[in-house]
């Protein structure tokens, strides 16, 4: 939201043991009249807190367009939820040797998802990570419904690393904690938190961001699981 937020949540989040720093600049919202993000404003304040802290950059991309633009700016290339099946988006991304970060559709089988990240290994890029967020299911007491199932299934059926964004798949900061440590049980490589000075006057989604102090306190707790199934944080 500003820059003094975003470098603060970064230095935050790194002291805590996080390795990349994503954050939304051009934004897939539901509604046209919801915030859209703050484009390419919020891309500068990423690339100034990665100069302030050295972490990595993530942020989602929309449009072909802006393939060349990502590319030098942005560390890792998210692909949101909502264009998992955007082959052309896929395929340009593909054109590329960028990491990209392929979130699963909203309703996407494991199949369309593996397909989808398929279409950008075709053009030559196989630097994929998969990403588990949840799915719809007839359930709406979470705002998806996280697929457990799904990480060990994709580890069988590919050797692309999968991380899982529990955020989005709960909805709700404090069901965040018991699906992380989930994740990181049946295998995740990796998980994407949502962190956030202030969430109840978050622009987005602050209903499932955890406090700078909740994430720290989580990053603990994330690493006993870690070496109960031999793996570290
Ligand atoms: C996001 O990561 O901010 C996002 C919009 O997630 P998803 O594409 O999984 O809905
Ligand atoms: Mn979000």
């Amino acid at each position: 939201e500003t820059q003094e937020q975003v470098t603060e949540i970064a230095k935050d989040v790194k002291a805590a043991g996080a390795t990349l720093m994503r954050g939304g600049a051009f934004k897939p919202r539901t509604s046209p009249y919801s915030f859209q993000g703050l484009k390419e404003k919020g891309l500068d304040f990423l690339k100034n807190a990665r100069a302030a802290t050295g972490l990595p950059i993530v942020t989602e991309i929309m449009s072909p367009y802006m393939v060349e633009r990502f590319v030098e700016d942005v560390d890792l290339i998210q692909v949101g939820a909502r264009n998992m099946q955007n082959f052309d988006l896929l395929k340009e991304l593909g054109k590329t040797n960028k990491p990209i970060l392929l979130k699963r559709g909203l309703a996407a089988t494991i199949e369309e998802w593996l397909m989808a990240a398929e279409y950008i290994m075709s053009e030559g890029n196989e630097n994929v990570i998969l990403c588990e967020r949840g799915i719809r299911t007839f359930e709406t007491y979470t705002r998806n419904t996280l697929d457990v199932s799904a990480i060990p299934a994709v580890k069988r059926l590919s050797h692309l690393p999968v991380v899982v964004d529990p955020s989005h798949a709960a909805g709700m900061w404090w069901m965040v904690e018991p699906l992380a440590k989930a994740a990181v049980a049946v295998g995740a490589d990796g998980l994407i938190i949502e962190v956030h000075n202030d969430p109840e006057a978050a622009w987005c989604d602050g209903a499932q961001s955890l406090k700078p102090d909740r994430f720290a306190k989580l990053m603990g707790d994330l690493r006993g699981i870690a070496n109960i199934v031999g793996r570290e944080l």
